[in-house]
């Protein structure tokens, strides 16, 4: 196996779990921006992610799902608390079922 093999079987770091992965997606590639990635770091999680700063740009899969799963929820919450808000303006009885 020469260095060359070695190299591609190290593959990218990822941003977010800091491991080695062959398959990552750029923060700041096509793929990046169309699904918000950074946006969605600097939303849900305490790091600051800049295209200046000298840390890699690359996430895994593995951590992509995970920030679309918290993606999703927060949507799903931010829609229930969105809705309840609206409910109690409204003075419905919510007492029927059981
Ligand atoms: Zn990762």
């Amino acid at each position: 196996m020469g260095s060359l093999d070695r190299a591609i079987l190290t593959g990218f770091i990822c941003r977010l779990c800091s491991e080695m992965h062959r398959i990552v997606i750029h923060i700041y590639g096509e793929e990046g921006i169309r699904l918000c990635i950074s946006e969605k770091i600097s939303r849900y999680l305490t790091i600051n992610i800049s295209r200046a700063d000298p840390l890699p740009k690359t996430i895994c899969k593995n951590c992509l799902e995970r920030l679309e799963k918290q993606h999703k929820l927060v949507m799903v919450m931010e829609n229930a608390a969105n809705m309840l808000k609206g409910r109690k303006t409204r003075a419905a009885k919510s007492e029927t079922k059981q």
